[in-house]
């Protein structure tokens, strides 16, 4: 049973300003399987949320940059630990193949998997709040994302990469002119999944094919700290030595 002589924490969110335009959310008393990073860019015309964590506390009043201009919160993919708070957003965008997650699709946004978590959280956004009651807000899309789109932030512009396998619908962002690669769960620096209920490795392996093109500088990951492209090739080549190891034909 959760929240027995759990303390409540006043400020959810941990906060850390990476540099100018650039913040990093994160919520400690999270589960480190399910503690997501949360980016805000900020932009000339319109900011952009990348991830919007689990929805256990307010995600909005949290963030410090927001002011009046117009905010794009878009999931990398469906699962509950990026797009949980996008709902609170009016402007929601994800890949269409994750898209039925901010519909309520549990078998996309996989909600369960954390009610099911052992020691899920480790503090209480708010007294009285239970895990067993923790439900994944549905509020569609706005915006279906698709590979070669642009979000133009005024400023900046970043592409949209499909990069399926982690789930059939995850994206990744590329600033072409920084080199900045907001890669969501595709990789990150940790153990990547390919086994949950709607990956597919085979396509995870294609996926790591192009990441070894994308003209990247740096990875902000779904998970993890900054990295650095030689880093994301050497997880690209664990990741496909250890399909090797299993007998897989991909890994070439
Ligand atoms: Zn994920």
């Amino acid at each position: 049973m959760s929240g027995g002589g759990l303390a409540v924490r006043d400020r959810w969110f941990e906060r850390r300003p990476v540099e100018p335009g650039l913040t990093l959310y994160r919520e400690p008393a999270v589960h480190k399987w399910f503690r997501a990073n949360i980016w805000y860019v900020r932009g000339r015309d319109l900011d952009l949320l990348v991830d919007a964590g689990m929805g256990i506390a307010p995600l909005r009043p949290a963030l410090e940059e927001m002011d009046d201009r117009p905010v794009l919160a878009l999931a990398t993919h469906g699962h509950v630990d990026h797009m949980g708070g996008l709902h609170e957003f009016d402007r929601r965008a994800i890949h269409g193949a994750d898209a039925a997650a901010l519909e309520g699709d549990d078998g996309v946004h996989l909600g369960p998997f954390f009610r099911d978590t052992p020691e899920a959280v480790t503090a209480l956004p708010e007294s009285g709040w239970r895990l067993a009651a923790f439900t994944v807000e549905a509020r569609p899309a706005t915006r279906i994302l698709r590979d070669g789109d642009t979000i133009d932030l005024g400023d900046r512009r970043l592409a949209v990469v499909h990069l399926p396998g982690h789930s059939p619908g995850s994206v990744g962002l590329v600033d072409e002119r920084s080199g900045d690669f907001f890669s969501g769960d595709v990789i990150y620096d940790g153990r990547l999944l390919d086994d949950l209920p709607r990956s597919d490795p085979a396509r995870y392996e294609n996926t790591m094919d192009r990441l070894r093109e994308l003209p990247v500088r740096r990875g902000l990951g779904g998970h993890g700290p900054i990295f650095d492209r030689a880093r994301m090739i050497d997880l690209v080549e664990d990741y496909l030595a250890g399909r090797r190891a299993m007998g897989c034909p991909g890994g070439h």
